[in-house]
């Protein structure tokens, strides 16, 4: 009896097995991450895992195309696994253009990326996010940071952080140095100055064609500041900007804790569609964004022919779990019945169907084990009461139920379950 290879053992690379005690766990955040989306008034959705490659493609760009599940199905057909959600969500919405707007819709599943394996890497991984589609008011804009903000808070992460950027900040910032044709690699520099020192990020850019001078003041211009103080500096680049983001800050300080906002224009995200504001969130001294989002106002137009306004969030789930410690949660079994021999067994049956309705959790023994031996797999499973119904329990008309945890035992009559 050799079976098969370790590795075969072991799930394909980059994913993982949820045995019960994690997967509870990964159950509570759904119920309380679900749970603030519809306090919102979102409104969950779910699609296929499988979609046209064609569709993935069209927004992916060339980073995230290389992430992309890729095969052919027996028809012929190229298809691929979903990387997000936001993409997905864009397809339904371009067959459901009579929805009323705007359409507020959540999600929690899984997505694929073939990314590298590491320590909060994963190929296969859990995604929590929202949509706010139809609108371009600032208001949406606050609206998704304050239910991450809220999401965040109800999954024990309370000492968040959310670096929130404009890429149109960005793209003023260069138009005012005249540098408006780098923006590529500016993105691409940006987007490691959290990992790189300052010489490299700067070096990114000179290499790409700026002059030192211009990558120096694009790399100290992208420090972090107070949402105030970024106002003051986006209405400097460009007064309608800083119009626009004065409202958005607004309605952020009339619904989050501002301290937990700061302005980064670091933040450029790596996702090519994004038009407006960008955001990560950051948890404790946890290293990775456990979540991240934004505005993307031409990525429905790609698929519907319809310019659509819409941004969104997602929350990478198991980050935010380790961020927060939460693991495993155990879910103890009520009663463990066990009977002497088959005569009971009709009384063991209709003791566990009268437990069972009353929202209690109940195995039976299946007659292969001694009392000893019951009662000791009882306790390694975590029962919380042994039941016994033996003979001399069935003369007395009683069942005898043993509390493991404060090891005293009771007798009910057993008429009490019979009716
Ligand atoms: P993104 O839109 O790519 O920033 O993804 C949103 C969130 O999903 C990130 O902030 C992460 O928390 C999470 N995430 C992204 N890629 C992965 C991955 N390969 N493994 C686990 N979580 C990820």
């Amino acid at each position: 009896m050799s079976g098969v290879p370790d590795h075969l053992r072991r799930p394909v690379r980059g994913m993982r097995d949820w045995l019960p005690p994690q997967f509870y766990a990964l159950r509570r955040m759904e119920e309380v991450l679900g749970a603030v989306a519809e306090s919102f008034g979102y409104r969950r959705v779910e699609t296929p895992v499988v979609e046209h490659f064609e569709v993935l493609a069209k927004k992916a760009g060339e980073e995230v195309v290389k992430e992309i599940y890729y095969f052919r199905d027996k028809a012929g057909r190229e298809l691929g696994l979903r990387f997000d959600m936001t993409v997905p969500v864009a397809r339904v919405l371009s067959y459901n253009l009579d929805l009323p707007r705007p359409v507020r819709w959540y999600y929690f599943t899984k997505v694929f990326r073939y990314d590298e394996p590491q320590h909060g890497r994963y190929r296969e991984f859990y995604q929590f996010g929202v949509e706010l589609i139809g609108s371009s008011s600032p208001r949406a804009d606050a609206e998704v940071v304050q239910v991450l903000a809220a999401s965040l808070e109800a999954a024990g992460a309370s000492n968040y952080l959310v670096k929130i950027n404009d890429r149109r900040a960005v793209d003023k910032l260069l138009e005012s140095l005249g540098a408006a044709q780098y923006r590529d690699v500016v993105y691409k520099a940006l987007d490691k100055k959290l990992k790189l020192p300052r010489e490299e990020v700067v070096g990114i850019m000179t290499e790409g064609g700026l002059s030192r001078e211009v990558a120096e003041k694009i790399y100290d211009a992208a420090g972090e500041l107070s949402l105030e103080e970024a106002v003051d500096v986006l209405s400097k680049l460009d007064p309608k900007l800083g119009a626009t983001y004065g409202k958005f800050v607004k309605y952020l300080e009339a619904s989050v804790p501002l301290e937990k906002m700061r302005f980064d224009m670091s933040i450029v995200r790596g996702l090519d569609y994004y038009t407006g504001i960008v955001f990560e969130a950051f948890v404790g001294d946890y290293r990775l964004a456990v979540g991240g989002g934004g505005r993307y106002d031409d990525l429905l137009g790609l698929y519907s022919g319809v310019p659509t306004p819409a941004l969104g969030f997602a929350v990478g789930v198991e980050r935010l779990m380790e961020a927060v410690g939460l693991q495993a949660v155990e879910k103890p079994l009520d009663y463990y019945i066990y009977i002497f021999d088959d005569d009971a067994y009709k009384y063991a049956v209709a003791v566990a169907r009268k437990l069972r309705a009353g929202g209690h959790s109940v195995v039976i023994e299946l007659g292969e084990k001694s009392l000893k031996d019951a009662f000791e797999y009882a306790l390694k499973i975590g029962a919380r009461h042994l039941i016994i119904i033996g003979r001399r329990e069935l003369e007395k008309g009683v069942v005898k139920i043993r509390d493991l945890e404060k090891r005293e035992e009771v007798e009910r009559p057993l008429s009490d379950f019979l009716a």
